[in-house]
């Protein structure tokens, strides 16, 4: 795959795809600007080539032209991080846009309407990607974020450029760091994956058994684990015709020796709120009226000291309702945790938006090694998928 850092791009009209699928307020007001300053350095290395750059992405999921998704917010954002104009065009694939972009000059910037008001852009459809692909004589792929799809604009645009065709700034880092936990990491290896459902964390949970030391499970997923084991889990989140698969996890980690652990106690409360009436319990011994929503002390020493013994950690996914004051707990433990262990030498990578959203909410976003922008993206690397947005830049190119 190239890296397109010793090329100059002066005067060449790059196409560059980005992920500035940022949150906005009901007022369209960008909330966090995380991902578009991820994006700069990329940006800022075309600027001082001098290269025409039109940028694409998306925003949420919008049902057709709807203007509340629209990019323009990021484009006036953009324009005050770079001090500098930003054009902006009402529709991704209109023809004025050709017009636009040849009167545009070296360094000039143009962002393309939201790629999600055409259904097209998600179906991976080739006449779409190949009206986007008109706009360049260059493709770089900058957005690690949706590097998992196979979208028009991430995947099948490549194939209109077979030789021009590179990984941004930020795409490259994301595989490096994530190589560098992965495939060579300092052992002990340990992931910390938790969230809500075990469903949508299945194939990391077995895959990651094959390639880590410890295996810590936390999170509204660990009550199907508790289940799994005979435990009486009361109104936890639960996911009955997933405990055979829990049970098969714990069988595959006995096998391989692999250290799995799992949360010995519960805070359990009695409804789905803050304030709520709550009180502390084994794990698999919950009362029928209550629901787990965080990790107990005991098991915050237990999840500790494993941390405290490794060299390198993977984490995705909260401990438990961290964005409730009262169960945020267990999640702000294992964060401080992992960022004294980093702070000692650690590599430390965290993923996957609500953990990012806690280790913001902890005031501990800069004590990690490595924050990766994608958290689907970064569980399909961590299943050991190939990510169709990388491997197409691998393909056709010199
Ligand atoms: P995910 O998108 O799978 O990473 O899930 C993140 C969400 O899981 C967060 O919004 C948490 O509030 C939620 N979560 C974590 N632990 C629990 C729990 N014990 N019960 C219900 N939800 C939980």
């Amino acid at each position: 795959m190239k890296n397109f850092s010793c090329i100059s791009f002066s005067e060449k009209k790059v196409l560059l795809r980005v992920d500035f699928n940022v949150p906005l307020d009901q007022k369209q007001n960008i909330i966090d600007d995380e991902r578009i300053l991820a994006a700069l350095p990329t940006i800022k290395k075309l600027i001082s080539d001098r290269a025409k750059i039109i940028i694409m992405s998306h925003l949420g999921r919008p049902k057709g032209k709807d203007k509340s998704f629209s990019l323009k917010p990021v484009a006036t954002r953009l324009s005050c991080l770079l001090k500098k104009n930003v054009l902006f065009c009402d529709d991704c694939i209109q023809e004025k846009n050709k017009l636009i972009i040849n009167e545009m000059l070296g360094g000039d910037i143009l962002l393309l309407e939201n790629l999600r008001y055409y259904s097209e852009e998600k179906d991976g459809d080739i006449s779409f990607a190949r009206k986007l692909s008109e706009y360049g004589d260059v493709f770089i792929n900058d957005a690690f974020g949706v590097s998992h799809r196979k979208h028009a604009s991430v995947f099948t645009i490549a194939s209109f450029f077979p030789k021009n065709k590179y990984c941004g700034y930020l795409l490259g880092n994301e595989i490096n760091f994530l190589e560098k936990a992965l495939i060579k990491p300092k052992r002990p290896l340990t992931a910390i994956i938790g969230g809500a459902k075990i469903s949508s964390k299945i194939d990391v949970l077995t895959s990651l058994l094959d390639k880590v030391d410890n295996l810590i499970v936390g999170g509204g997923m660990a009550y199907t684990f508790a289940r799994s084991m005979g435990g009486i889990v009361g109104k936890s989140l639960l996911e009955p015709e997933k405990t055979s698969l829990a049970k098969q996890i714990i069988k595959k980690a006995k096998r391989k020796n692999i250290k799995l652990l799992l949360p010995l106690d519960s805070v359990n409360a009695k409804e789905y709120k803050n304030n709520s009436n709550s009180y502390i319990s084994d794990i698999s011994n919950i009362d029928s009226n209550y629901m787990g929503l965080d990790i107990g002390p005991d098991t915050i020493k237990l999840f500790k000291n494993c941390i405290k013994n490794s060299n390198s950690i993977i984490w995705n996914g909260p401990m438990g309702v961290f964005e409730m004051e009262n169960f945020s707990v267990g999640t702000k433990s294992i964060a401080e945790a992992v960022c004294e262990e980093t702070k000692k030498g650690a590599f430390s990578v965290v993923g996957g938006g609500d953990s990012i959203n806690a280790i913001k909410k902890f005031n501990l976003y800069n004590k990690v090694s490595y924050v990766s922008t994608g958290g689907g993206a970064m569980l399909s690397y961590l299943e050991g998928k190939e990510l169709p947005g990388v491997s197409v830049l691998k393909s056709f190119s010199e």
